[in-house]
């Protein structure tokens, strides 16, 4: 295209090179910490306050997966999705519920009121940040009591945003055709999405060298639950089996989560209606003898 006499040529390719640089520089990035602090201003407003809080834990992940698993997967989707649907995304999250694995090495598992204290001054900063909305993307199966919790006590005291949590996404139906049956954690799923955000931290030769079957040595029914379940299932913090995992399931599987994180975005963008319902509730909740039907 850079054609025409020497000065004019000079003109317009320069002007192009330019353009090209100022557009590089205009494509914000998602990542909350590789922002400097103008363009975190502007990634505030492009994202209309939305912001992403994906959320993991370490914990062992079967005899062949890395510790972190859960966030490495949960950040590569969600950053993707961002990516698609412009949101900012704070780092790294390793702080939630997983007394569980105590038993095992590597698990970091911080005291109950440590996770919703730390929890809620994260959400808290974000939002005295420009974050009015904030979206948890959870990654980890022992958070999915922990954050509906933590968005219930939300209506405790005043806030002056939202907290949305995004849990565990299922997978839709018409992926690849699965092998194994039992599969909670570092099976075939599981394994099968780190081949896709991390392939080189899977150790595809070990997944077989430990059981993941499920020992059901609780008769309880199923409506009756109890802490030690999970251990009295899976005492090797191991579910399934890995080595059934595929790049093809994987592919599948994250493409799934990443739709539904691109869905969740923008419903919670739409979303004007939370805000508002929160504000009256607090009022009213200040002089609840004042309430009619
Ligand atoms: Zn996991």
């Amino acid at each position: 295209m850079c054609n025409g006499g020497l000065i004019s040529r000079l003109l317009f390719c320069s002007a192009l090179v330019l353009s090209s640089v100022g557009w590089a520089q205009s494509r914000l990035s998602v990542h909350w910490e590789e922002l400097t602090a103008a363009d975190f201003r502007s990634a505030i407003q492009q994202s209309q306050g939305t912001c992403l809080l994906p959320f993991g834990i370490l914990e062992k992940h079967g005899p062949h997966l890395p510790l972190g698993t859960d966030l490495l997967n949960v950040r590569y989707a969600a950053l993707h999705a961002a990516e698609q649907e412009y949101a900012l995304v704070f780092p790294q999250y390793y702080f939630g519920q997983i007394f569980e694995a105590r038993h095992e090495p590597g698990t970091v598992a911080y005291s109950a009121h440590m996770q919703l204290e730390l929890l809620q001054e994260t959400t808290d900063e974000m939002a005295r940040n420009g974050c009015r909305k904030v979206l948890i993307v959870n990654g980890h199966g022992g958070n999915e009591s922990l954050l509906p919790f933590f968005a219930q006590t939300q209506l405790e005291k005043q806030h002056d945003y939202v907290v949305y949590v995004l849990g565990l996404v299922e997978t839709p139906p018409g992926g690849p055709k699965k092998k194994t049956s039992v599969d909670m954690h570092a099976g075939e799923s599981e394994t099968s999405k780190t081949l896709v955000s991390h392939p080189e931290l899977v150790h595809m030769d070990r997944a077989a060298s430990e059981s993941g079957a499920d020992l059901a040595r609780l008769k309880l029914p199923d409506n009756v639950y109890t802490g030690i379940w999970w251990y009295a299932r899976f005492p090797n913090h191991y579910s399934g089996d890995g080595s059934a995992a595929t790049k093809e399931l994987g592919e599948f599987e994250m493409k799934a989560w990443q739709d539904a994180i691109v869905n969740a975005i923008r419903a919670v963008k739409a979303d004007d209606e939370s805000l508002k319902l929160q504000n009256e509730f607090y009022e009213k909740a200040k002089h609840p003898l004042q309430t009619q039907p």
